[in-house]
């Protein structure tokens, strides 16, 4: 007999994000589904000094809005520079418009990569400025990811990848800082590598790997 697998509400609207949840959750037993009224309800803000508090505050927000009994899977995650005492953390996704370059509202500047999202483009040219001249270029990306139900955490799970930021983009896969980040023991960009190769050894791969043994014990 087929039964339906268990679904968990991706709580995201990253397109990257969505990506890598749905290789993630194949095999796994259980099916990753965006949560598609997500854009309809009015964004809880960030405001957690942690990946974990983010992961928390959002999937427990959502959970009170999807179907009652249903998962609700949040992620968290950003890039730490060591050079920069950790930052952007957990402000990643806002890195240039923290740093200001929001005065100067108007297209992203062309730079024929990653043309698709502009502020993942401003992201990235903010990183680019702020490491010129450094010579420690060690990075990593982290990812908690928390599972929640009816507006309780029942689980969290984290995971990290080691790298290097480059000084100019390569490939053109991935999202975010992906371009910048080079993985040393595979000589490329995680925007060079292919979105199984990601799953395997990204923060956000590893997290949903060590969320998966809670996971099947919670939902039985
Ligand atoms: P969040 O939505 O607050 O978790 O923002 C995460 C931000 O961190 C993203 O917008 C990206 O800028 C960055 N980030 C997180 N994970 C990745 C990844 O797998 N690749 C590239 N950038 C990432």
């Amino acid at each position: 007999m087929n039964r339906a697998l268990p679904i968990l509400y991706a709580a995201t609207t990253n397109p990257g994000k969505l990506r890598d949840f749905s290789v993630a959750a194949a095999g796994s037993a259980f099916a990753v589904e965006p949560f598609t009224r997500l854009g309809e309800i009015p964004a809880p803000e960030e405001n957690r000094p942690t990946f974990e508090g983010n992961a928390r505050l959002k999937a427990e927000y959502y959970s009170r809005f999807v179907p009652e009994g249903a998962f609700v899977l949040a992620d968290d995650s950003g890039l730490e520079v060591d050079a920069l005492g950790g930052a952007p953390g957990v402000r990643s996704a806002r890195f240039a418009q923290d740093a200001g370059s929001q005065r100067e509202p108007g297209p992203a500047p062309r730079l024929g990569w990653l043309g698709a999202d502009d502020i993942d483009v401003r992201n990235n040219l903010c990183l680019l400025e702020r490491m010129r001249g450094v010579a420690q270029r060690s990075a990593r990306y982290r990812c908690v990811l928390a599972l929640a139900r009816g507006g309780e955490t029942l689980s969290t799970a984290d995971g990290s990848v080691e790298g290097d930021i480059l000084s100019a983009p390569r490939g053109t896969g991935g999202f975010g800082y992906d371009p910048l980040f080079w993985l040393p023991d595979l000589g490329r960009t995680m925007a060079e590598i292919s979105i199984e190769e990601k799953h395997t050894l990204s923060h956000r791969g590893r997290a949903f790997r060590a969320l998966l043994p809670k996971l099947r014990q919670i939902a039985g």
